[in-house]
């Protein structure tokens, strides 16, 4: 193997991959975080986080990971803020991973913690008016709707929240629910801030059937899936849809073995279908899907690959988690 070969890469600069590097760089591995572009994965997007154990006033999401990125770079780790386009190689003869700014890098073991991204409708005027009053970020985009109407699409935990956060700009959010009251997907308690939120609308048995508008946003055109009835939402100036994540495993075809929805298929605790790369966070993970989840499963991929590598011979500071 090369000189320059990294110990660990991780891919994906979340909370999974950013804890990863913590204990792989205090385990004195040589460790690169490629972090993606833009860096940061979900939590960056998103605003106060509640149930991050430790911050009892709650944090931003942006600041809850530039403080595990400081402490990571605190210990050694190397980054690069790009996006891995593809992976050859094994664990005896190494791994390369080709970057998509055209740079190659080289690792004994893999820890991929890519996450998963915001997943759309499917309609063509969604996609047309994306950026244009189309969004599935509301913590980016919200501010741009002050006191306007605007929609969530979506029903868990997602749409409650982002539904909450844009009442603060917005003088009216509908959240559109394609079911009834009874199986909205949501936890309780962020249903019921919601329901008593009196900025917030809800509208059950309800799927968009077209975004309205050339250039911006002016309406929506809805069904109402029980009764058939379609009409028209014209004080609606802006779209977020919040219905769930699809996993970022597309680089991956043919490397890994991966689930019928796209999810790394792990087997006991992180371990791929490819020895010496192992997987965290929400790119495995489509049930629990919380930060502090994929920071739990981010170190034990650190102990994992800590371990892989010792076996081998590579020398590590095993008693420094
Ligand atoms: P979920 O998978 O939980 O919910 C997706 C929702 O979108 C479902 O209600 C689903 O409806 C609906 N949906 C899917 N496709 C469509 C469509 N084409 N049209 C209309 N509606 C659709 O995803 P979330 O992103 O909300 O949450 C993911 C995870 O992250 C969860 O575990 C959640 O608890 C967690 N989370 C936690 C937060 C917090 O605690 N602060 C904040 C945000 C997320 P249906 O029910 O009909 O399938």
């Amino acid at each position: 193997m090369q000189e320059s070969t990294y110990d660990l890469i991780i891919i994906g600069g979340g909370p999974s991959g950013l804890t990863a590097a913590i204990y792989s760089s205090r385990a004195m591995l040589k460790t690169l975080v490629v972090a993606g572009n833009p860096a940061g994965g979900q939590l960056v997007i998103t605003s106060d986080v509640e149930n991050f154990p430790g911050f009892p006033g709650g944090i931003m999401g942006p600041e809850l990971i530039e403080n595990m990125r400081k402490q990571a770079e605190r210990f050694g780790t190397s980054f690069k803020d790009a996006n891995v386009h593809s992976i050859q190689g094994t664990a005896e003869e190494g791994f390369e991973l080709n970057l998509d700014s055209g740079e190659k890098v080289n690792a004994k073991t893999i820890v991929i913690a890519t996450g998963a991204s915001a997943r759309w409708i499917g309609l063509e005027s969604e996609t047309r008016l994306r950026g244009k009053g189309v969004s599935a970020c509301a913590t980016c985009d919200g501010f741009f709707f002050k006191d306007k109407v605007v929609a969530v699409v979506g029903a868990g935990d997602a749409a409650m929240e982002e539904s909450t956060f844009l009442t603060k700009f917005a003088s009216k959010v509908y959240i559109l629910v394609r079911r009834s009251e009874d199986k909205v997907k949501a936890s309780k308690i962020m249903f019921q801030r919601a329901k008593d939120n009196p900025k917030i609308e809800f509208v059950f048995n309800t799927e968009v059937k077209e975004v309205l508008g050339e250039h911006s946003v002016e309406g929506l055109s809805v069904i109402n899936n029980v009764t058939g009835e379609e009409r028209k939402m014209e004080d609606v100036k802006g779209l977020f849809v919040a219905i769930g994540h699809e996993p970022n495993t597309s680089f991956l075809q043919g490397f890994i073995d991966l689930d019928a929805k796209g999810y790394i298929v792990v087997n006991s605790n992180t371990k791929t279908s490819k020895e010496g790369v192992f997987a965290a966070g929400d790119v495995a993970d489509h049930h629990y899907r919380q930060a502090i989840t994929a920071s739990g499963v981010g170190c034990m991929a650190a102990l994992d690959a800590v371990r892989f590598l010792a076996d081998r011979g590579v020398s590590v500071k095993s008693d420094a988690y």
